[in-house]
């Protein structure tokens, strides 16, 4: 078992002096993989104080000086690859070829974009006779969930250090090695102590963390629940509060849509990473004449997503990432059975084949209604909702029927028409015809999905500040 017990601040690992400990299992083996010794409020306590006695001097410091530190990470990080890659797999259940392409080129990507925004922010500007600057926020604390850890954390850190703020990170407690690795590519980096702190632990220190009077602003990426506690601590001391939470993105095929391409790629949107992303486009939202064509090609695609061992390069879904998990995914699978929805495949259970590890079948429902659960929560799993809707006003309706505003998809062959249905639909991010990722570009949530933006310059403006200053002039 791997041994985690020691936190880092101040540009060192000093001991954990929690009184509990937690283990996190291997979820192909289910056998305990690591175990790690928690923070205690002191430590917390220690790891703020330091960033907040970092944070002045890298306030000031140049934009070189940032884009230096950003580089070094990068090549930390690229340099790493193999081991993180291995790590999401023995630690999370990731296939090593989402590992390979996503999981890590998509912190790396996020990172040159991070880079290329310290250049395409206005850090001063003249407004009449005030001199208005954008100012670092101060200490930023970052909790993140385990889904794409490193990731998460990147989107957060990378911008923290481009604003001009030390960070202490509390990474999630379900992928711990992903955490220490990154903090050794930070160790190596050759940042300012004090600069990127990290403290270990679950609820209980990261509420310790939002409480804390030294943080001036809390980035949280997780769920909805946990965000909107946060939001509550934060509030006895009006700390800011950034929120990326869940959601339950929809496809919208129109009429017109090219059906060969759009149903694989939903599907692929759906299941890949077991459907444990935020992002994940769990309705398939198609005109009710196409339900039968659609249908069978939902469950031909399928059959590219066969449970396997994530260690092995051909697997593309792995298990699902814990037993709580595993619990709370075969439970939205019986309550949709229950609510009538048609099951087209997959089921609840064990994935066949498997006598242990968290393996559940990708599972796909027809006639889905915009009542029933699975229509409304987020599975975070491998499950799709097919339905069916009656006109495009109808179905544009049912893509916005839901709390949250993450995601979501267009499909049509008519780009007017695409881009009509996309300007509709409440939320952060609609992607047109399965167009590729871009980390330039703003990624945040409307409605219950939350509020502030990440990835590329987004991630810096994050954490500024406006100042203005009547009375002073820049220089030309
Ligand atoms: P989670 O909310 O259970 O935990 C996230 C983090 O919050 C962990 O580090 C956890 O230890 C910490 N935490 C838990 N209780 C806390 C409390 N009371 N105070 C402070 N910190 C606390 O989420 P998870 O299970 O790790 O991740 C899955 C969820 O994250 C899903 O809902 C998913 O949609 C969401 N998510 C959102 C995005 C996005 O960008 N919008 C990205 C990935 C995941």
């Amino acid at each position: 078992m791997i041994e985690y017990h020691e936190y880092y601040a101040d540009g060192r690992w000093r001991p954990a002096t929690g009184a509990t400990q937690l283990i996190q299992r291997n979820p192909t083996s289910e056998l305990a993989q690591s175990l790690v010794t928690v923070c205690s409020p002191a430590d917390v306590a220690l790891a703020v104080s330091v960033a907040r006695r970092c944070a002045p001097g890298w306030a000031q410091s140049p934009l070189d000086e940032r884009r230096r530190a950003l580089g070094a990470l990068h090549r930390a990080i690229a340099k790493r690859a193999d081991a993180f890659v291995n790590l999401l797999a023995t630690e999370l259940g990731v296939p090593v070829w989402v590992g390979r392409t996503m999981q890590l080129p998509m912190p790396l990507a996020n990172l040159e974009r991070i880079i290329e925004g310290l250049d395409q922010i206005t850090w001063h500007e003249q407004i009449g006779n005030a001199a208005v600057a954008r100012e670092p926020v101060g200490v930023i604390a970052a909790i993140t969930p385990w889904n794409f850890p490193l990731h998460q954390i990147i989107a957060k850190l990378a911008g923290a250090i481009g604003a001009g703020c030390p960070t202490v990170l509390k990474p999630s407690e379900v992928a711990p090695g992903v955490a220490r690795l990154l903090l050794e590519a930070v160790a190596e980096a050759d940042l300012p102590p004090g600069l990127v702190n990290m403290v270990w632990g679950g609820a209980d220190v990261g509420e310790c963390l939002v409480a804390s009077p030294g943080v001036d602003l809390v980035t949280f990426t997780g769920s909805t629940a946990v965000g909107r506690r946060i939001m509550v601590t934060a509030a006895a001391s009006l700390t800011r509060v950034l929120l990326e939470l869940g959601g339950k993105s929809a496809s919208l095929v129109l009429e017109d849509a090219d059906l060969d391409a759009a149903i694989p790629a939903t599907v692929r949107r759906c299941m890949v990473n077991s459907g444990q992303t935020c992002v994940a486009q769990s309705r398939l939202l198609v005109p009710r004449k196409e339900l039968a064509a659609v249908i069978q090609r939902v469950v031909a695609a399928l059959a590219e997503w066969t449970p396997g061992d994530p260690t092995h390069t051909e697997t593309r879904i792995g298990p699902l990432a814990t037993p709580s998990q595993f619990g709370s995914v075969n439970q939205h699978i019986r309550q949709a059975i229950t609510d009538g929805a048609t099951l087209i495949a997959g089921g609840a259970g064990r994935a066949a084949g498997f006598e242990r590890g968290f393996f559940v079948t990708p599972t796909a429902f027809s006639d889905v209604t915009a009542e029933m659960a699975l229509a409304k929560n987020e599975v975070f799993g491998p499950v799709l909702a097919v339905m069916p809707y009656d006109s495009e006003a109808d179905g544009i309706a049912l893509a916005n029927e839901t709390p949250y505003g993450l995601s979501g998809g267009v499909w049509s062959t008519n780009p007017a028409r695409a881009e009509a249905a996309a300007r509709r639909i409440r939320a952060g991010q609609v992607i047109l015809n399965g167009a590729p990722s871009n980390y330039g570009a703003p990624f945040g949530g409307f409605g219950q999905s939350g509020f502030g933006r990440e990835n590329g310059r987004f991630s810096i403006e994050a954490f500024l500040e406006w100042k203005s200053m009547p009375g002073l002039t820049w220089p030309a």
